[in-house]
């Protein structure tokens, strides 16, 4: 097999062009500073923790919401009074720790459910209810009025104790807009500071969800939250159209973790929110990879090798095409850079890789793979590759370099032998 040529001179002018005419999007966007600033609200500890089969330790969660302040979130969801016992001791806890952030609570519009967050001392609650048909009539078996009511009802009552109230329209995206809208000025009538638009069974597309918080906005004038899920892998892109769509604050969980197919990923959001769209976001980007990791082994739930942000082998790079760009200027082919969120850059060698990878890995070992043994290595490698049916490790690679050299010093010998 001949080696492929991985580098692009002689290529046409024109098609540079064509390919390269956008700036290389390694540089976070410029910042937008008439944009709104956005927050994070972070759910990791309740919603996250909904996931089946996950349970945090108290001391695990109280850990969990100190790095979510390192970080920098606004606020932080730390659990469900109304449950007593455990979580409401480790809620109490994570306030008494006084940790400069703001410390949320989740309720239903059940008066004994505030003030069981009262007693933990919280500063804020989110007292959600289903908003769509499909809720109200199979799950609550009540009517629209009885909601619009026990949100009023529950709105009132967490006001009169002074606490920072979001109101969550649950399911909100299988909500009629008009039903909404009303519910949202309930609320707002109330004292609701802000409404949260959860997307419950991610079945919201973002162009729909950034138009809907748009006119909820104009129509009722409160801050909006947007909260989405990943049914169908779009929880992140859902969370970004509702901030473009004017709402201010973003409800993540780390790791995406959360119920099915989860949440929309604090990583990712602060992330896109910085590089795709230069919105102002307040967050401390180191936290990024100890606050992941911590989050995955206490949940029992490894980052999987293609996670977005902080996968494993994200900035793994084997085809010969990707890694010559990026052996030349990494922006090529990475759009932020690996340290940025902890992670390291390794050029792996296996079916894919080129002649320069090769001698550029070779290199890192300190040997000089002339360009007449490269061929020969490079097809000893991919044959090995797809008898491996993976990349191969570093000792496997000068295994084959070795057992080439061996062999092609044999065969100098004989050609001297026969030449005498
Ligand atoms: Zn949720």
């Amino acid at each position: 097999m001949a080696e492929l040529d991985v580098s692009y001179e002689g290529v046409s002018d024109s098609w540079e062009t064509e390919l390269h005419r956008e700036p290389g999007p390694a540089e976070a966007r410029q910042p937008d500073e008439a944009a709104e600033r956005v927050q994070i609200v972070d759910t990791t500890l309740r919603d996250g923790e909904q996931t089946a089969g996950v349970v945090f330790t108290n001391d695990e969660k109280v850990e969990i919401a100190r790095m979510l302040a390192d970080a920098g979130v606004f606020q932080i969801e730390a659990g469900v009074p109304a449950m007593g016992g455990d979580e409401q001791e480790t809620v109490s806890r994570i306030v008494d720790l006084d940790l400069g952030v703001r410390i949320l609570s989740w309720n239903r519009v059940v008066i004994s459910d505030i003030d069981a967050s009262i007693n933990c001392g919280v500063d804020g609650v989110c007292i959600g209810v289903p908003t769509s048909d499909v809720h109200i009539k199979h799950k609550l078996r009540r009517s629209e009025k009885w909601v619009l009511e026990s949100i009023q009802r529950a709105v009132a009552h967490a006001k009169t104790h002074g606490l920072y109230v979001s109101a969550n329209a649950e399911d909100a995206s299988r909500t009629p807009l008009e039903f909404l809208i009303e519910f949202a000025q309930a609320a707002r009538d109330a004292g609701a500071d802000r409404l949260r638009y959860c997307d419950t069974v991610g079945f919201q597309h973002p162009f729909r969800l950034a138009d809907e918080v748009h006119t909820l906005k104009n129509a009722v004038g409160l801050p909006i939250e947007v909260h989405t899920h990943n049914d169908f892998g779009m929880a992140t892109a859902n969370t970004i159209a509702g901030l473009r769509g004017g709402a201010a604050f973003a409800s993540v969980t780390v790791n995406g973790l959360g119920e099915r197919a989860g949440n929309a990923a604090l990583e990712e959001v602060v992330m896109a929110l910085k590089y795709v769209l230069g919105i102002p976001v307040d967050f401390n980007f180191d936290m990024i990879r100890p606050l992941c990791e911590y989050v995955a082994e206490a949940s029992g739930r490894e980052i999987g090798p293609s996670k977005p942000i902080v996968g494993t082998r994200i900035f793994y790079h084997e085809a010969g095409t990707v890694t010559d760009g990026v052996l030349k200027f990494p922006e090529t082919h990475e759009p932020f850079s690996p340290a940025e969120v902890g992670g390291v850059r390794q050029i792996t060698i296996g079916k894919h890789s080129g002649g320069h990878s090769l001698r550029a890995k070779f290199a890192e070992f300190g040997i000089h793979l002339r360009e007449q043994d490269t061929e020969p290595v490079l097809e000893e490698v991919r044959r090995y590759a797809v008898e491996l049916k993976r990349d191969l490790f570093e000792k496997e690679l000068m295994q084959i370099y070795r057992v080439y050299m061996a062999q092609r010093a044999r065969e100098d010998v004989a050609a001297r032998r026969e030449s005498k």
